[in-house]
């Protein structure tokens, strides 16, 4: 995944990830609008930014999952954004036309591991449940609906919810015909932030890594005793020692021979 940090965001997070907001950016879909997108958070003096902007055939983080992304005020707190190309306007069929369901596709595997990590159901939320604080999948337009503090309807009505919901499960069950398929939880962000980082998706590594015979703390800080177990396992496993959970040294956690 491509990253192009976006201009305008909050460091941090006041509440735990309770939304997964979904939003079209009104542009044509291209093969580099996800890009284009990015771009345009990256250089405008306009206050907005997302997540993550997808196209057919690429994702380009923008924000990081730990901080906040401003797209849909009144759920910025709480919400990860994902930003898909293409129009409010369109119907179903258009969502569902060959570029749009490869779309999908990509934004389904990145809603696939933030539900997991954030344990997110698979679910799309009423305006009653998305007002009640509930936790599942919403849009821009309900958000308007519930907080009164934008009038945007993206990604309109035309939005096929059923085969998106669909996508993310298939994404959550991943290949697991095969027979040795190891279930890599998706790594959504390097680690990069010790001593201070603070998150579930440190959890997750650090229940992972202890599993393995490491000794930490599973407490979800990256600590200096966190950095220290990460440069000895990126040593024993000829990864690049750095010292942060880069995507080798997460999916190694899951898929290297414990020794
Ligand atoms: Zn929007």
């Amino acid at each position: 995944m491509k990253t192009v940090q976006a201009r305008h965001y909050h460091r941090g997070r006041i509440s735990p990830v309770r939304l997964i907001v979904v939003h079209s950016m009104e542009w044509a879909e291209k093969g580099t609008t996800a890009e284009d997108c990015a771009r345009m958070f990256a250089t405008m003096s306009r206050p907005a930014s997302a997540h993550v902007c997808v196209d057919n055939d690429s994702v380009v983080r923008c924000v990081a999952d730990r901080d906040t992304a401003w797209a849909a005020p009144g759920a910025n707190a709480d919400g990860l954004q994902m930003e898909l190309a293409g129009f409010a306007r369109q119907k179903r069929a258009d969502w569902l036309d060959a570029y749009s369901k490869a779309l999908l596709k990509q934004a389904a595997a990145v809603a696939a591991g933030w539900a997991k990590l954030h344990r997110i159901p698979i679910r799309k939320l009423t305006q009653a449940q998305l007002r009640a604080g509930l936790k599942g999948f919403t849009t821009h337009a309900d958000v308007s609906v519930v907080y009164k503090r934008s009038d945007h309807h993206d990604p309109g009505t035309g939005f096929p919810w059923d085969v998106f919901l669909d996508l993310v499960k298939d994404a959550l069950d991943g290949e697991d015909d095969g027979d040795d398929e190891i279930d890599v939880p998706e790594w959504t962000r390097a680690l990069s932030w010790p001593p201070t980082t603070k998150g579930d998706d440190v959890k997750v590594w650090q229940r992972q890594m202890r599993k393995r015979g490491w000794s930490l703390d599973v407490d979800g800080w990256y600590s200096d005793a966190d950095e220290k177990v990460c440069r000895k396992f990126q040593d024993e496993k000829h990864l690049k020692v750095t010292g942060t959970v880069d995507e080798a040294t997460w999916r190694a956690a899951w898929t290297e021979p414990i020794t």
